[in-house]
């Protein structure tokens, strides 16, 4: 098929698809194929502006349904997804490439925000206090901001989107959502979901595109938050450039993750862990492990166990019954292999080389196999940088402290784990790293929807986390009130606060 025939991913606004007139597009590949499969249109100035014009169209209304009929369109929502998954999870593996099984397990994990939402009415109630001063009460009530923008990155086109938009809505605010250019089609199915599922038209917009509709989204005065998940360059433009703007912001950003092996962990669980941490999902996660720091004697005898279980891994096209599919894009695999040439010129030892890779898919699919890589020196870019790929490195400690000292010295703080079978040491541990979610023998510790997800330093910028009750908090603002309903015992001139 020639370019020009290929289907392409309109903008979804309104209820409907969009048809985008900017003349720019995008390709969209099928990694395990390599090759091109779809376009994706690239809005411009007022395709923006035609998408928030709908969502805020839609707010006022939408902010004035009942939580009854809000919540029963929150409901049926979930039926259709967990009905439908499998379609969602097809579509994920052939623009992202991550096998079928673990597209389920993305979708499912985002079924969970969608099921925490389905509760709003208990977790955005407000309070009462009778009677503050004689005859007076206070109360607040909790409220949605208006049209937000959230904007998501290529890893998890489903899961993502959904940390954000059933909160953001469920609570009364429009959306208006840019997903990742590299896989685009997830974010249209979801919408055209919850449009089948009863909800109004323009409460849920699907923008297309690049930094322009980005920051189209970061500069419209309509546009109340932005709620972004990336990389941290990216995330920290986004966060100063909203927060400038006077805008609600929070954003996520990229992340170094390392499992700290003690003497006495069971090293056949960890090596299981290291395994499904660092190579689940081709390593493309915010929260995949990519460092093993193991305290001596240990690391000899973890790499044994972690290279044996590297052979068994079956690496090929993710509709077949493999373990782990290709890489996202040609150049984002061509990147992540150059920094096993970095770490080999930097005096590391590549213990296994996945470059040599045999698979079951197609020659020309974006493959690069799991990698392990050990003594890689700490000040090495391929320990410094986010590889966000199937490479992870062993580094020796000699203690704990070392060990905890080098986790502490980092860039990020998304994730991290400790794998021991001493209970104090994990306390410790909990108390004494700065990362924002932590793993006691869990290799990656996503935390459950009532929880919030959120890293620290240069994981994250802004104060609210994702999802769980800091997810309402973000998508929702108080009003209080202060009533007094007058009666003849009321009256008389006092210029100081009440006292009783
Ligand atoms: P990315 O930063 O390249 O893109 C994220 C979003 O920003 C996309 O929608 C993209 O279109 C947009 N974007 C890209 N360049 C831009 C620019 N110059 N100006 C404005 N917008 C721009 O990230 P990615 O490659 O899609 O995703 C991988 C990154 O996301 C990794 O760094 C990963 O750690 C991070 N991530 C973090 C979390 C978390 O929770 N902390 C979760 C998932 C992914």
């Amino acid at each position: 098929m020639s370019d020009s025939t290929l289907p392409i991913v309109q903008h979804y606004i309104n209820g409907t698809a969009s048809v985008s007139a900017s003349g720019r597009t995008a390709p969209v590949y099928d990694p395990a194929l390599g090759i091109q499969t779809k376009s994706v249109v690239l809005a411009d100035e007022a395709e923006v502006n035609a998408a928030v014009a709908a969502a805020r169209a839609a707010f006022p209304a939408w902010r004035d349904t009942s939580v009854t009929r809000r919540q029963q369109v929150m409901f049926r929502f979930r039926e259709l997804l967990n009905e439908r998954k499998g379609d969602l999870a097809e579509i994920l593996t052939s623009e992202h490439g991550k096998v079928v099984s673990d597209a389920l397990g993305e979708i499912t994990r985002g079924l969970e925000v969608v099921e925490l939402a389905t509760g709003f009415p208990h977790l955005i109630k407000g309070e009462f206090s009778e009677n503050v001063s004689t005859g007076v009460d206070v109360y607040s009530t909790t409220g949605p901001l208006g049209v937000v923008g959230i904007i998501s990155p290529f890893n998890f086109p489903a899961m993502v989107p959904m940390w954000f938009f059933p909160i953001a809505i469920a609570a009364g605010n429009t959306v208006v959502l840019k997903p990742s250019e590299k896989d685009p089609s997830a974010a249209n199915w979801l919408a055209e979901l919850f449009t089948e599922a009863g909800l109004p038209d323009g409460v849920f917009n699907v923008l297309h595109g690049d930094k322009v509709s980005v920051d189209g989204l970061l500069n419209h005065r309509d546009v109340k938050a932005i709620s972004f998940v990336g990389s941290t360059p990216i995330a920290k433009y986004i966060y100063e450039t909203a927060a400038a703007n006077g805008k609600r912001v929070q954003a996520l950003g990229g992340a170094k993750n390392h499992m700290l092996v003690l003497p006495d962990a069971d090293l056949d669980l960890t090596a299981d862990a290291a395994i499904n941490a660092g190579f689940g999902s081709a390593g493309e996660r915010c929260m995949a492990i990519s460092v093993v720091v193991a305290v001596e004697p240990v690391a000899d005898e973890l790499i044994e166990k972690i290279t044996s279980r590297m052979a068994t891994l079956k690496v090929g096209d993710g509709r077949r019954n493999c373990d782990m599919g290709p890489l996202v894009t040609e150049a984002h695999r061509d990147k992540v292999a150059s920094y096993i040439d970095i770490a080999i010129e930097d005096g590391a030892r590549i213990v296994v080389d996945g470059r040599d890779i045999e698979v079951d898919g197609a020659a020309d699919g974006f493959w690069l196999g799991p990698t392990l890589i050990d003594a890689l020196p700490t000040s090495s870019r391929a320990y410094l940088d986010e590889i966000f790929g199937p490479v992870l490195s062993v580094v020796r400690v000699a203690s704990y402290e070392e060990g905890l000292a080098l986790i502490n010295s980092g860039q990020y703080g998304n994730g991290t784990a400790i794998f021991t079978n001493d209970g104090g040491a994990a306390r410790r541990f909990q108390n004494e790293v700065e990362v924002g979610m932590i793993g006691i023998n869990v290799p990656i510790p996503v935390p459950v929807a009532y929880y919030s997800f959120g890293g620290f330093k240069d994981s994250s910028f802004g104060d609210s986390k994702a999802y769980g009750m800091q997810g309402f908090h973000f998508f929702t603002r108080e009003k209080t009130m202060t009533s007094r309903w007058l009666d003849p015992s009321h009256g008389g001139i006092n210029l100081g606060f009440p006292q009783n």
